[in-house]
């Protein structure tokens, strides 16, 4: 019988790879911290309705990439596809948005029925930040320092770029709306099948296009830029200004429109030219029409969603040496040996608990255990036999240092080793 395999899409991280996860995830919370921000957890499954409302029908999420299922009483369930609209049904469901300031973030698996390649996968990982009560914008400068400084944390500043762009109100963009898709009647003969059908549904999204053949009729579109208002003109410029002032580069970009139809004012992407056409490792944007559309009051809105499999396929181009390792390796050979061996190890750990110590339970020969100590990483081994343990002794010989001769110590002289020589 054939083995069962994982569904396509949606991969194991091995134990090899969950060094460099844990600490992109590490730096991603710290800096979280830096700028007071708070951690939600929400449920993985929803009601369809709440994605179909927020989200918005005519999206490529929700017309085919959401996995939805009828559970056994018959209400449809889907899997989450981005956290945005979890997190505010959770917000809205326990009144935290009553007259309070949000900065709140998430962590966990999305689903979304792809093609899978680099960078695209089913089940994929996002950190997702959502602020709430906030109209200045100061808020939406803080997500793009927030972000710049984690690029900079992480040793990738130069292998992404800021893209910029705002979408104004509502109100605006159907003015600008209208103007589209008298330009995009005029040109009907050059527009792909997805775009005439999205002239009718979400003409905006024309521009999104990846179609290279019609880069020539969307580069000639009208632009929403020249539609905007004061008041949108003004908060873009604001956010500008402070990019400026605190000299993170951006560039303006008229063209990005993001996929989902809540966004308003403010869109960004940062994104990196090192990953072929899945190069947006972080994408956000206000959407201050959201919460009043999902049955809550008018309230500003904005946030972000970072690919975590885009950004490891980032940080590995700089291979960083972030292993899973231990301190020291207990060899023990002998019957007598692997008994002491294993109270002392437990002794060990309680005496000096930062101590990463790794005991060989596999046994074998004294040469194949050194073996598995030098590949577990550790600096020493320590090496107990019968006669060690005849003496109350135990070998210490280092596995990086070829200048450190080996030793005997008395084995209550052991945790004193250890302290100086690991713990200091
Ligand atoms: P794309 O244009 O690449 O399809 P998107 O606009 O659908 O992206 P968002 O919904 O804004 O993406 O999600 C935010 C981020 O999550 C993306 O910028 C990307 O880094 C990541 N992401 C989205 N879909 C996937 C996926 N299928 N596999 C891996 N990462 C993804
Ligand atoms: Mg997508």
């Amino acid at each position: 019988m054939a083995n069962i395999q994982a569904i396509r899409g949606m991969h194991d991280i091995l134990p090899d790879q969950t060094p460099l996860w844990q600490y992109a995830e590490k730096t991603i919370r710290d800096v979280l911290g830096n700028y007071g921000y708070s951690e939600i957890r929400l449920p993985v499954v929803e009601k369809t309705e709440l994605f179909k409302r927020s989200i918005g029908e005519v999206t490529d999420i929700v017309e085919k990439e959401m996995y939805t299922f009828d559970d056994r009483n018959g209400d449809s369930l889907t899997l989450r596809p981005e956290g945005t609209a979890g997190c505010l049904r959770a917000c809205l469901e326990h009144g935290l948005l009553h007259n309070q300031v949000h900065r709140l973030w998430y962590y966990g698996a999305m689903y979304r029925h792809e093609r899978p390649q680099k960078g695209r996968y089913r089940q994929f990982f996002q950190i997702g930040v959502e602020t709430y009560g906030m109209a200045s914008a100061d808020i939406d400068a803080e997500l793009l320092f927030l972000t710049d400084r984690l690029w900079k944390r992480l040793g990738i500043r130069d292998k992404v770029r800021l893209q910029l762009n705002s979408l104004g109100t509502i109100a605006e963009r159907l003015i600008y709306r209208d103007a589209l898709v008298n330009y995009f009647e005029q040109h009907l003969d050059a527009l792909d099948e997805d775009s005439l059908r999205r002239l009718k549904s979400n003409p905006l999204r024309i521009l999104d296009t990846k179609n290279p053949a019609m880069i020539d009729v969307v580069k000639h579109a009208p632009e929403l830029m020249d539609y905007l208002g004061d008041d949108s003109r003004q908060h873009f410029q604001t956010i500008l200004d402070s990019l400026m002032d605190s000299g993170v580069s951006y560039e303006i970009n008229t063209r990005l429109v993001r996929g989902l139809d809540y966004y308003s004012k403010t869109v960004f992407e940062w994104v990196t030219d090192e990953l072929g056409s899945q190069g947006t490792i972080c994408a956000g944007g206000r959407y201050d029409g959201l919460i009043e559309q999902l049955g809550g009051k008018a309230n500003s809105a904005i946030g972000f969603a970072m690919g975590m499999e885009r950004l490891l396929l980032l940080l590995e181009t700089l291979d960083l040496k972030i292993e899973n390792s231990v301190d020291v390796y207990l060899i023990r050979v002998g019957e007598n040996a692997e008994k002491v061996g294993l109270r002392l190890a437990e002794q060990l750990r309680t005496d000096i608990p930062t101590l990463k110590l790794q005991v060989d339970c596999a046994g074998g020969s004294i040469k194949s255990q050194f073996k598995k100590a030098d590949k577990s990483g550790a600096k020493f081994a320590l090496i107990l036999g019968e006669e060690e343990v005849a003496h109350g002794e135990i070998g210490i010989k280092s596995l990086r240092d070829a200048q450190f001769e080996q030793q005997t110590l008395v084995m209550s002289d052991v945790v004193n080793f250890l302290h100086i020589n690991i713990c200091a």
